[in-house]
């Protein structure tokens, strides 16, 4: 088992498990930053690594303000090209190149984002002749025409793309894979990371996060039975190695191992009133923690659905579809206010958890509020 060691601010070492996950919220309100609610950004935080979904104006404050270290982002995830999702991020980017290393130790950024986002970057990194110290990657995801209404499609080819600006490597060109409905973004040893596409009224995707299984555990009665003595032997079993034993005896993993440790599953969606394919509910399926859009409240029900938004009824309604653990309600208008700040004319942010848990029969359901760290534990069983 690895452990990392971080100082505690009482000086004394504090262990940190190496498989600890958790999700960060740093911007939790919808169209414009406030005082109160930043725009959309979301931290999922992994052995250390920091995967920012999206980053709207003012994150990199946000970041400065929170426990977490903008320096530690890896990956960042664009769910669409809407201002409020994405306009920090040229800021963020050159903050961070600014405080790294110059010795050059900042871990390069993979960044994922709909057909378009690679040019911004370039183009406004040209403009401003901002050179970051760390190199970059845009992976464009190919939207489907029918992720938004007739009118707001537009036609990305006038957009001078990778041949204008050679600022560095481009990523890949991601389209949708149909035998899942989703866009394969990150497969290794320990995830796998998807798209799939959202309806809103310009191409939205959503984020699968997924944690491969873990080895279940030894079975020590039957190791003893199988005459295996403790000691590296377990060690080898357990990483599904197959040992021989001094008498000859050979032994594979699947003898002794109990049924594999199901892994971590997180979602988080773009702005959408609804979905595109089958590809948002079969991957979002008994998701631990699934982040959804509630921009307006179940009163505003026609207007959330003219503006391409969700209210807390229909993320509730999508969320017991998929059979998730835990729906977490972000992206909330401005005009729902803390129960502590209602005014005159202002309403209660809290009316919003209540909507969504009468539609999830009583299930409770968490409002994302900026600063807030949920962890997401190892699953110890099945
Ligand atoms: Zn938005
Ligand atoms: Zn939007």
């Amino acid at each position: 088992m690895h452990l990392h060691l971080f100082p505690s601010p009482s000086g004394a070492a504090l262990l940190l498990n190496k498989m600890s996950m958790d999700v960060t919220f740093l911007g939790t309100g919808a169209a414009y930053p406030s005082p109160t609610r930043g725009a959309s950004a979301t931290v999922v935080r992994f052995e250390g690594e920091c995967w920012l979904f999206d980053c709207g104006e003012g994150t990199q404050t946000q970041f400065m303000k929170s426990q977490l270290k903008a320096g530690r982002i890896t990956k960042i995830f664009i769910t669409h090209l809407h201002g409020d999702h994405f306009f920090g991020l040229p800021g963020l980017l050159c903050t961070i190149s600014l405080q790294s290393d110059p010795a050059g130790n900042k871990l390069p950024v993979d960044i994922y984002g709909p057909l378009g986002l690679r040019s911004f970057l370039w183009r406004i990194m040209a403009l401003s002749h901002s050179q970051l110290t760390f190199p970059y990657v845009v992976h464009e995801l190919v939207p489907t025409p029918e992720q938004c209404p007739e009118e707001e499609r537009k036609e990305l080819s006038f957009v001078d793309r990778d041949a204008a600006l050679p600022e560095g490597t481009p990523g890949r060109t991601v389209y949708l894979d149909p035998t899942d409905n989703s866009y394969p973004l990150v497969d290794n040893e320990q995830f796998v990371m998807k798209a799939f596409r959202l309806f809103h009224r310009i191409p939205s995707f959503g984020f699968l996060v997924e944690e491969k299984p873990r080895p279940g555990r030894l079975n020590v009665q039957k190791l003893k039975e199988l005459g295996v003595q403790p000691g590296p032997m377990y060690g080898k079993l357990k990483e599904g190695i197959t040992v021989v034993l001094e008498n000859g005896t050979t032994i594979s993993p699947s003898d002794v191992l109990e049924e594999p440790l199901p892994g971590r599953k997180i979602c988080i969606l773009g702005d959408c009133c609804s979905m595109v394919g089958e590809g948002a509910a079969s991957l979002c399926h008994g998701a631990d923690i699934l982040v959804h859009e509630a921009t307006l409240d179940d009163s505003q029900m026609d207007k959330a659905r003219e503006h391409g938004h969700s209210t807390p009824k229909m993320a509730a309604e999508f969320a017991k579809r998929c059979q998730v653990k835990r729906l977490v309600l972000s992206h909330l208008s401005q005009r729902y206010k803390p129960t502590s700040q209602v005014g005159a004319g202002d309403l209660d942010v809290l009316e919003l958890k209540r909507q969504a848990e009468l539609a999830l029969d009583g299930q409770e359901v968490v409002l994302a509020e900026d600063f807030m760290t949920i962890a997401v534990p190892l699953k110890k069983t099945r």
